[in-house]
């Protein structure tokens, strides 16, 4: 993470080369911004804790009961964006967060680790039962990051929840608005490229924070542990490395010719249609096979009793919604131009994620459907890529 942003900052902005000076050790660490950061998980707890929206029931776990989670992530988004609006116009310097993002970036990945720390630490008090299969190997790295314990919480304060989509993903819009101001206060006004980016990620964390109960029928809630991984991912990686592109923008400024400009927004807009409507087909189907809107699709009986979608968007590919999420990364990419491999960064490393998730997903799939299962993959025999993988 650190190598892609110090190569972002360099005027070469290349992956390759390593002759951009690296900061000593020294310069990596400020106090001030591991208050910021401390300030910032501080004001999203506090923003999780406001008794607004409404609170539902997860899965049910091994034991057949299940743990009620507040859905209120819009309104923290609301409001965060409110006080960023008033802070702004009141001579708050967003740019700062460009200025400090190496050691902003630093600061979050000790605040990661020492939360991983506290959880494989308390993870050792708790029974059995409260444990994530997948982090129970007895081998203590491993279980360090792959994440011990499934569902920590302090009281009702539910930790994995909570680093889910709230401080990575509003934090991630921060980072992206502070990338424009800066432009704006060193280009005299934003570029449509970085206008681009901006609208584009808004849109995509507008959506996941809208489908906030979404995230409780994920790998990520529902099977994984709370460690390492998932801590740095939530806290760390994505706010700072899914805003290289509006941080790329900020040393490389694009020119964008209306017609790519056009071609980018409809890239961008089949890319979200695809994603979106392959969730929302799957979401409704799941909640209720009877709706409407998915009782005419066709479909194959499991031993579980559950169905499986074949037709509609899953009998395109077994995994629509990734081939949907990569469509939009690439066109979050494309405003950067084509001279550079970096603001490519994201859609590659997320193929390659994807394609991992995939794979995990498949071998879940497979253990739990069986047979049906097989009969999926029959009759849709491409995972994510029509015609392609
Ligand atoms: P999915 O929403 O793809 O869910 C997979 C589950 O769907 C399976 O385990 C199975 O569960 C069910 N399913 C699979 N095939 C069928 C079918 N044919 N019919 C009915 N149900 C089926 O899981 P993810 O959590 O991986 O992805 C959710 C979204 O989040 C995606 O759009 C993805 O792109 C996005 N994402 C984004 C990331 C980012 O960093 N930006 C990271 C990871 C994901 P069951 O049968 O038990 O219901």
């Amino acid at each position: 993470m650190l190598y892609l942003l110090i190569a972002c900052r360099s005027e070469a902005a290349s992956v390759l080369s390593v002759s951009f000076p690296l900061p000593a050790m020294g310069q990596l660490w400020d106090p001030q911004a591991l208050l910021l950061v401390l300030a910032w998980l501080g004001f999203q707890g506090l923003l999780y804790l406001l008794p607004l929206g409404k609170v539902t029931q997860g899965m049910p776990l091994h034991d057949g009961t299940r743990l009620s989670y507040r859905i209120n992530g819009l309104h923290a988004l609301v409001i965060t964006a409110l006080l960023a609006a008033v802070g702004i116009s009141c001579g708050l310097r967003l740019s700062y967060v460009h200025d400090r993002c190496i050691q902003l970036s630093v600061a979050a990945t000790i605040a990661s680790f020492v939360l991983s720390a506290f959880l494989y630490t308390r993870s050792l008090f708790v029974p059995e039962s409260a444990l994530a299969p997948g982090g129970n190997s007895g081998n203590l790295v491993y279980d360090f990051f792959i994440g011990h314990e499934l569902n920590p919480r302090i009281g009702t304060f539910d930790l994995k929840y909570f680093c889910e989509l709230r401080p990575g993903l509003i934090g991630w819009l921060i980072i992206d608005l502070a990338m424009l101001m800066k432009e704006w206060e060193t280009q005299g006004s934003p570029s449509l490229a970085m206008l681009l980016v901006n609208a584009f990620q808004l849109l995509y964390v507008l959506d996941a924070l809208w489908h906030e109960e979404a995230v409780l029928t994920t790998m990520d809630i529902v099977n994984d542990g709370f460690g390492f991984m998932l801590a740095f991912g939530d806290l760390s990686w994505v706010p700072f490395t899914y805003s290289l592109q509006a941080h790329f923008l900020v040393g490389h400024p694009q020119e964008l010719p209306i017609p790519a400009v056009v071609t980018i927004v409809l890239l961008n807009a089949l890319g979200y249609y695809i994603f979106r409507s392959a969730n929302s087909q799957k979401n409704t189907f799941r909640r209720n096979p009877s709706d409407p809107r998915v009782a005419g699709l066709e479909t194959i009986p499991t031993a579980t009793g559950r169905q499986l979608l074949v037709s509609g968007w899953w009998g395109l590919v077994r995994h629509p919604n990734y081939l949907g999420d990569l469509v939009m990364a690439l066109a979050w990419s494309l405003p950067c131009g084509v001279a550079h491999a970096l603001p490519y960064f994201y859609v590659t490393y997320f193929t390659a994620l994807l394609i991992h998730r995939e794979a995990r997903d498949e071998h879940q799939c497979r253990k739990k459907y069986g047979s049906a299962w097989n009969a999926y993959c029959s009759r849709v025999p491409y995972r994510i890529f029509p015609y392609l993988y």
